[in-house]
């Protein structure tokens, strides 16, 4: 009818199969939340609002240094969106940081520091998670994604811990699913920026032999409209490809019923 408006939401592709009958499992591993810059950062809502109008999913990484203090309206924007089911926000670490120390040796938050001091930083993240959120972090993804041995001992010792993001396979016990990187094809080409023709160029390489899901990197509070533009091309063209884009912990519960199939 002429003169009014009818809204048509986006809605995910159903999931073709690539082959063998599975979908294409993607996880949206989005990193860095805070809000350092007071308040939530324009480059996350816009994130935010393009997931929830595609009917998507994704994980967000919190730095949870950003959850000390009185933050009302940040802790409700998390809470909400973690309540709606299409985000899972992740601990991504307390600090972020990483240095040189003082004989030339770098150093990041969970590798190269005491077993100590890293527990400490996932405790105070899961304490923090817990009081400001009511949420329990299920994934841990590490900054730079850093890590050595003392991480793996702390992860593998935590029951609440159920998945690793682009972590070390064979360090930690079955029941968590280690999220691998995956080979030769990344969202953000060069740090911090999403690149199409990139992506569908190694997307063409790799799709011969998928693998069985793809967990992507990107840093949306530091994306531009270009950037952003070219994350939308990449969606688009996954969900062409059939892709169906879900949390880490949806990837883990998915990844071991397919492997207790027959
Ligand atoms: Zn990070």
């Amino acid at each position: 009818m002429l003169g009014m408006f009818t809204f048509i939401a986006w809605r995910q592709a159903p999931a073709q199969p690539l082959d063998g009958g599975r979908p294409l499992l993607v996880v949206i591993k989005a990193d860095d939340l805070t809000d350092e810059k007071r308040g939530i950062h324009p480059g996350w809502q816009r994130f935010v609002d393009f997931i929830v109008s595609r009917q998507m999913k994704a994980g967000i990484g919190i730095i949870s240094r950003s959850l000390e203090g009185d933050k009302p309206a940040y802790f409700d924007w998390i809470r909400k969106l973690h309540a709606s089911g299409s985000f899972e926000f992740w601990n991504h670490g307390y600090d972020h940081k990483r240095w040189t120390d003082n004989t030339g040796t770098p150093k990041w938050e969970f590798a190269g520091t005491s077993e100590d001091e890293q527990k400490l930083h996932l405790e105070k993240s899961a304490a923090l998670a817990r009081d400001k959120l009511g949420i329990t972090f299920r994934t841990f993804g590490a900054p730079f994604n850093q890590t050595d041995d003392a991480t793996a001992r702390l992860l593998a010792a935590d029951p609440d811990c159920k998945v690793w993001l682009y972590g070390e396979p064979g360090k930690t016990p079955p029941a968590i699913f280690i999220a691998l990187r995956p080979k030769g094809i990344v969202l953000e080409p060069t740090a911090l920026k999403p690149d199409f023709a990139a992506f569908e160029k190694s997307f063409r390489k790799i799709s011969p032999a998928p693998p069985p899901y793809l967990v992507l990197q990107g840093h949306p509070s530091f994306w531009g409209d270009s950037e952003f533009a070219e994350f939308v091309r990449i969606i688009d063209f996954l969900t062409a490809q059939g892709a169906e884009f879900i949390t880490p912990e949806e990837l883990a519960a998915r990844s071991s019923q397919a492997r207790s199939s027959p």
